[in-house]
């Protein structure tokens, strides 16, 4: 779809809650099902053009045309893996900001990778994006957009999105609100009706986020990017520690699993020399010990200009061994998307770069 210029006061219907539509037509007069069909359109067939809603009445259509808009992203930039399996976007805002989006499909599943901010304030050192900065937070609109972008695009191969993970650029708990939106949107039922449980959260262990998460919702997927099992290593690794240690955020994950009934996902980047001994991860089996978890190891990602390394093969598996003999649940994830520049925050940083 064209990306015209929109004027500012123009609402964004990505950005409301189908309660907040449904406020917005009735304050224009119109019955409250007229809601439910525009929702449909939006999220269910994927079009944004109000032409095209051709069961609404053509004022209806108008109007909508006049005073509404469909946020859709701006492709600015893509690129494939060699094997076609992994596909990363970079979108323009309305506002000329670039964001990152990835699809990687699986045998059963497309899983949606999406950003929750522009840039991040975290600065993790081994994080394109946190070398970037942290510009401002997504709207839920945005966040949406990169989702129905791939929802279409994978329709048109007769298949759909299965998953969503909040793991691309940005810290999603500190956007709780707008990732909390967009996620209620896409799982309503009348649009595009993706399982609640299908989204995960992931998070550098945003204490009074994790909290929140657990109070809000049962069902949505928690993922922890823990990456070292001590205070003073994490803190070199995941600056954040320093304002929630690890004993504030082991005790948050034990009330998530309290309430929710469901594990937690660790992410451990390894990098080579750095967090990858065995004296880490006999650390990590002792912090995780008896804690419901699944540890996901991943390789780092190689940064242009930071000095991280993935570990050997060798010294990855023995890091897994320590840890399955430890009885935690392991599993070394494949370092997808390596040659397209998976990493977050890298294909942004070609696109700024250009
Ligand atoms: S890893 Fe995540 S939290 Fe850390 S700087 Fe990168 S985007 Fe931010």
């Amino acid at each position: 779809m064209a990306d015209k210029p929109m004027p500012a006061e123009r609402i964004d219907l990505l950005d409301l809650s189908r309660e907040e539509l449904t406020r917005l037509v009735a304050d224009w007069g119109e019955p409250r099902f007229r809601a439910t069909q525009i929702w449909r359109w939006v999220y269910h067939s994927l079009k944004a053009d109000p032409e095209e809603m051709v069961n609404l009445p053509h004022t209806l259509r108008e109007r909508l045309a006049q005073e509404t808009y469909v946020g859709r992203l701006r492709v600015v930039d893509t690129i494939t893996s060699e094997d076609g399996l992994t596909e990363k976007v970079a979108f323009a805002t309305r506002d000329g900001q670039v964001i990152e989006t990835v699809l990687m499909r699986y045998t059963n599943r497309n899983t949606v990778c999406v950003s929750s901010q522009i840039g991040c304030a975290i600065g993790c050192p081994f994080c394109a994006t946190g070398q970037q900065g942290f510009v401002r937070n997504l709207t839920a609109g945005e966040i949406s957009a990169q989702v129905l972008y791939y929802a279409q695009k994978l329709a048109e191969r007769g298949a759909h999105v299965t998953n969503v993970v909040m793991m691309g650029m940005g810290e999603p708990l500190l956007n709780f609100d707008a990732v909390w939106k967009a996620i209620r949107n896409l799982n309503d039922g009348e649009g595009l009706a993706l399982g609640i449980r299908r989204f995960t959260i992931s998070t550098v262990g945003i204490v009074p986020g994790i909290e929140r998460l657990a109070q809000e919702s049962s069902e949505v997927g928690l993922a922890v990017s823990l990456h070292a099992p001590d205070d003073a290593l994490r803190n070199q690794l995941v600056p954040i520690n320093r304002h929630y240690p690890l004993e504030q955020l082991l005790k948050a994950c034990r009330f998530y699993v309290e309430r929710t009934g469901r594990r937690v996902t660790f992410e451990y980047a390894l990098v080579n020399g750095v967090n990858d001994s065995d004296e880490c991860a006999a650390k990590t089996v002792e912090l995780l010990r008896g804690l419901l978890c699944h540890v996901n190891l991943i390789p780092v990602n190689p940064v242009p200009g930071c000095p991280y390394e993935p570990p050997p093969r060798a010294r990855i598996l023995r890091f897994q061994e320590i840890l399955v003999k430890g009885k935690v649940q392991t599993t070394v994830r494949l370092r997808r998307g390596v040659e397209i520049e998976a990493g977050c925050g890298q294909l942004r940083g070609r696109v700024l770069a250009q």
